[in-house]
């Protein structure tokens, strides 16, 4: 389980593979091997978009073909400015990658970085954080911040060992956030005449995922519980499906029907994308549940649930038929770790 997770991580934040090696699975570092399906950190260049007055989106500049043809792509995130400073959406994973976003950040703006939020624990979307200067204030949930207090050193570890010592992880030392956020939390931020909320909805893709919403421009940002457009599937990495399909569902009946996404990974998207995620969430719940009560093995099952439609995403094999239905199943069947 905790393997399983180091490993999406690694695919998540580095991509590259330099050593398949022992690996526990074997199944991620096929893909991984296929450079056209990976990122690797030190090539991403990200680029800004203004997506309503003050509100800017940062992805990497291969997310628009990629995200099209089902290819992972690196790390999707922004910034907000008011007249008093400015908010940042996910500090990326390295100095590199977080110099670039505080470069596109001064190229709009010479206002003070007040907060980051972190939508995640993940590193792509939290290493970052050290980066920026010491009185900007991070934001994260409760359960992020102590997933990140416990488990740093390991997991910058675990990446170093099998990544080599070129993508920038070795200076990495965890930061501690300044305003947490609990379960069902809202903040509001008025950063002068732009308004933010920040808001914890459930368990989506971790324990403690935030939203970030920019209501005058309708724009949410939502880190890794949307992955990309179609045909990007969700990444149960850490189960919970039940619960993270409500909290999606929530999610969906917050936002109006123009408004604006940013994924965890690609380029701009709307509310269609959150409906397909959701179409795939309630198709694999009813053919999992199918297969269990045929009274299917979790790998019979894992066989069975092919779901075809869903197969344009270049994880599929990976993603859908050896983490979530496995994930779906244990849940299901009451096994969920
Ligand atoms: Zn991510």
């Amino acid at each position: 389980m905790k393997q399983l997770k180091q490993i999406a991580l690694l695919v998540l934040a580095l991509g590259s593979v330099v050593q398949a090696g022992a690996v526990q699975a074997a199944d991620v570092h096929r893909s991984a091997e296929d450079p056209n399906l990976v990122w690797t950190a030190s090539q991403v260049v990200l680029k800004s978009k203004e997506m309503g007055p003050g509100v800017f989106m940062v992805y990497p500049d291969d997310a628009e073909g990629k995200n099209k043809a089902g290819i992972p792509v690196a790390t999707s995130g922004g910034f907000i400015i008011g007249d008093d400073g400015v908010l940042v959406i996910d500090s990326m994973l390295n100095r590199r990658l977080a110099t670039q976003l505080i470069g596109l950040i001064r190229a709009k703006t010479d206002k003070p970085i007040r907060y980051i939020v972190n939508t995640s624990y993940h590193g792509d979307h939290s290493y970052g954080n050290q980066f920026f200067p010491r009185e900007v204030a991070i934001i994260q949930h409760e359960a992020t911040q102590s997933y990140i207090q416990s488990h740093f050193a390991d997991d910058v570890k675990f990446m170093s060992t099998y990544f080599g010592k070129n993508q920038g992880l070795d200076e990495l030392r965890p930061r501690r956030a300044n305003l947490l956020l609990s379960d069902g939390g809202r903040l509001q931020i008025d950063l002068g005449r732009q308004k933010v909320e920040v808001m914890h909805l459930g368990f989506a893709q971790t324990k403690g995922d935030l939203f970030v919403w920019a209501p005058q421009q309708k724009v949410m940002f939502t880190g890794n519980p949307v992955i990309a457009m179609p045909p990007a599937l969700p990444w149960l990495l850490d189960g919970h499906m039940v619960e993270s399909t409500a909290t999606l569902k929530k999610l969906r009946t917050l936002l109006p029907e123009n408004a604006k996404i940013v994924p965890g990974h690609g380029v701009p998207t709307d509310v269609s994308t959150l409906d397909f995620n959701l179409r795939y969430l309630d198709t694999l719940r009813e053919q999992v549940q199918a297969a269990i009560d045929r009274n299917l093995s979790e790998k019979d099952t894992a066989a069975t649930v092919q779901m075809d439609e869903f197969k344009g995403y270049k994880l599929f094999p990976w993603v859908h038929s050896q983490m979530n239905v496995v994930k779906a199943y244990q849940e299901l069947k009451g096994q969920a770790k």
